[in-house]
């Protein structure tokens, strides 16, 4: 089926207390891991992409993998952009088919946030195009942006509140919630108090970020809450990389590069596929 718009499937999911897994993709191989594992699952899935990875491989030739991957599966596929600050990128996604952004102003003072937000959240309203905005600091690495686990600064609610009232068509909101980008250095502290007053006083559907390196607990317990998108970054990446290196290191004197292809495919496939049964969102496309 066609590129799917994400506000509906997130919607859903936040009611019926299920996750929908967000995948950072890296090419077409890691793409098309993420979609058809999606399709073995029955599960909807949201394909993402960091601006770093659009401008290597640019916007038509992303979208244009994403649609046809789509096109071959009968599960919804939503195509998101991944924290971006830049309007300019935000718009040339919107021209190239993308279903979703996300705004991130959460560096700006808050007052800026709500009114640097309301500018990318006009500019998707009259496209049609569903918007993820943050409050709050996410911890550890996303891009060029590093932020320390510990000063990781939680979302205050009645912040929350305010910033959800300027965007009530918001598709899903990212609270900073205590979880880090990247790789866990310590256990990750999920403040789940915080969490469900958010979710209690806000009917947006949550993402919650840095999902890798939680424990099945700590994922249900934030999906019981109120996260509907459930990001994957970390793990994708590791096992992209992986797949290649351990085929390389069972067999040095395999110079055939199409082996290699389908180990890192079939890697990163069986995580996809954890990840949607450990979210509950098998069965739900
Ligand atoms: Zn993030």
């Amino acid at each position: 089926m066609a590129i799917s718009p994400m506000k509906p499937m997130l919607k859903q999911a936040r009611s019926e207390k299920y996750g929908i897994a967000a995948f950072n993709v890296i090419d077409y191989n890691s793409a098309r891991a993420v979609v058809d594992g999606a399709q073995e699952m029955s599960a909807p899935i949201i394909v993402q992409l960091s601006v770093k990875t659009i401008r290597l491989w640019g916007f038509k030739p992303i979208a244009d993998w994403v649609r046809s991957l789509s096109d071959s599966v009968d599960v919804p596929v939503a195509l998101h952009l991944d924290h971006c600050k830049d309007l300019g990128v935000i718009r040339r996604c919107i021209d190239a088919g993308w279903t979703s952004v996300m705004f991130d102003g959460s560096a700006l003072p808050f007052q800026e946030n709500i009114s640097q937000t309301k500018l990318a959240y006009e500019l998707t309203m009259a496209a049609g195009v569903g918007l993820e905005a943050e409050i709050g600091a996410i911890g550890g690495t996303e891009d060029d942006k590093f932020v320390a686990e510990d000063e990781a600064i939680l979302a205050a609610v009645d912040e929350c509140v305010e910033f959800c009232q300027h965007f009530p068509d918001l598709a899903v909101f990212a609270p900073a919630i205590g979880t880090a980008h990247g790789v866990y250095k310590g256990k990750p502290k999920i403040a789940y108090d915080r969490l469900a007053e958010i979710t209690s006083s806000v009917d947006i559907p949550i993402a919650l970020h840095g999902g890798t390196g939680l424990s099945t607990e700590q994922f249900s317990r934030c999906i019981q809450s109120g996260c509907a998108k459930v990001n994957i970054s970390t793990m994708h990446k590791l096992q992209f990389i992986d797949g290649f290196a351990d085929l390389r290191k069972q067999k040095p004197d395999l110079g055939e590069p199409i082996p290699f292809i389908e180990a890192q495919y079939e890697l990163m496939k069986k995580g996809v596929k954890e990840m949607i049964a450990l979210f509950g969102s098998q069965g739900k496309a």
